[in-house]
């Protein structure tokens, strides 16, 4: 940590020099500094998207998310404890880009065409698309400073992503538990920085440059394409994307990250290890962009398969003591036994499975693409 005075109110405070930004603590002046000449330069657009969310609001909203997912909404304040809830303030680079993408491939022929050479199955198309974003593109050196906040791109495409950049409009209009208070988009509603609009949350340093922001912003948009292109032909040939920089911001960005245990009152607790379940929440319009539910399809299933094994084994020793009639039943309770220990294998192996982002059932279905026109 140094000793500087800001360019602007001339406070002396401490700073960490390896951040790229510096901002006062009192006046919320951001500005650059260079260590050599000493010279201080004013950064203007920098912005914050003010948190309108208390940590008990924060909460009870996840109270209230897990009521609507679950079967029996009374019995959620008895067996959900919420174990933390944690907020920051997240430097995000947007970076406002118009990326237009021109492709051809070969799509196959549903209807095989007879008595000709090879390659006719296919035909030749080709398109083109246009699209615009404010990509967001985080600040920080450790993206995944918050759990799962490297995973907030969700497209509307069926498409895995691997990066951890996201169209800001899009993610921070979903997720909704609440209709929210204001129809103003987080982008319309952010502020010129200062600290009070932050609302208690601690505001997270500036680490990477615009240039590497840039960088990575039209390499992920690029990528992205090229995947929606993919999605319009089986052998993708050419695929061209053109990606114009219109402008670039700063914007601290609000987020809620909140654990909680399931702790079930019923029968289930013989069988169900409570763990801690995650749940990540922007704190501009309230909307749960990721969440883990405590019990999921899995679970039920591997309950299932204990409850009708021990079920099959008294039925079985019935069966020796009594009358043979219960081997048939018994039977007939160990094969739903195997079966069910069979999906629940099939559901973990599921969920090992790289890059399967785990939904909390707020999220919309993924929709089909639209075809673009072949020119
Ligand atoms: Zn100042």
């Amino acid at each position: 940590m140094h000793e500087l005075a800001c360019p602007t109110c001339g406070t002396s405070a401490q700073y960490d020099f390896k951040n790229y930004l510096l901002i006062c603590p009192f006046c919320s002046e951001t500005f650059r500094h260079n260590v050599e000449s000493g010279e201080k330069e004013p950064f203007l657009d920098h912005y914050i998207v003010p948190n309108t969310m208390a940590p008990k609001a924060v909460r009870d909203m996840v109270i209230e998310w897990l009521k609507r997912l679950h079967h029996t909404p009374s019995s959620v304040d008895k067996e959900y404890v919420v174990a933390s809830v944690q907020g920051l303030s997240i430097p995000f680079w947007v970076i406002s880009l118009e990326a237009h993408t021109e492709w051809s491939g070969l799509a196959q022929r549903r209807h095989k065409i007879q008595d000709h050479g090879g390659g006719s199955d296919f035909l030749k198309e080709a398109g083109k698309f246009r699209r615009t974003y404010r990509w967001a593109i985080n600040a920080r050196d450790n993206i995944c400073e918050l759990w799962n906040i490297a995973r907030l791109h969700e497209p509307k495409e069926k498409i895995r992503i691997n990066w951890d950049g996201f169209p800001l409009d899009s993610t921070f209009s979903r997720g909704h538990v609440e209709k929210p208070q204001s129809d103003r988009s987080a982008y319309d509603a952010k502020e010129p920085f200062e600290f009070k609009f932050s609302n208690g949350l601690p505001i997270s340093g500036v680490e990477v440059d615009e240039e590497s922001a840039i960088r990575r912003a039209t390499q992920q948009v690029d990528h992205y394409h090229h995947l929606i292109a993919g999605q319009y032909v089986d052998y993708l040939i050419n695929c061209r994307t053109e990606i114009e920089v219109a402008g670039i911001q700063l914007i601290h960005l609000p987020f809620w990250h909140v654990t909680y245990y399931y702790r079930p009152k019923s029968a289930l607790r013989h069988f169900y290890k409570p763990s801690v379940k995650n749940v990540l929440i922007e704190g501009y319009s309230s909307g749960v962009l990721h969440g883990e539910l405590a019990i999921t399809r899995k679970d039920k299933i591997g309950v299932n398969a204990v409850v009708t094994g021990i079920s099959a084994i008294f039925l079985f020793m019935m069966g020796a003591a009594w009358h043979p009639a219960f081997f048939l039943v018994a039977a007939f309770s160990g094969a739903i036994s195997v079966a069910s220990l069979y999906m629940s294998a099939l559901k973990s192996r599921d969920a090992a499975l790289p890059q399967s982002a785990v939904h909390g059932g707020t999220s919309t279905l993924p929709v089909e693409p639209t075809r673009v026109e072949a020119a």
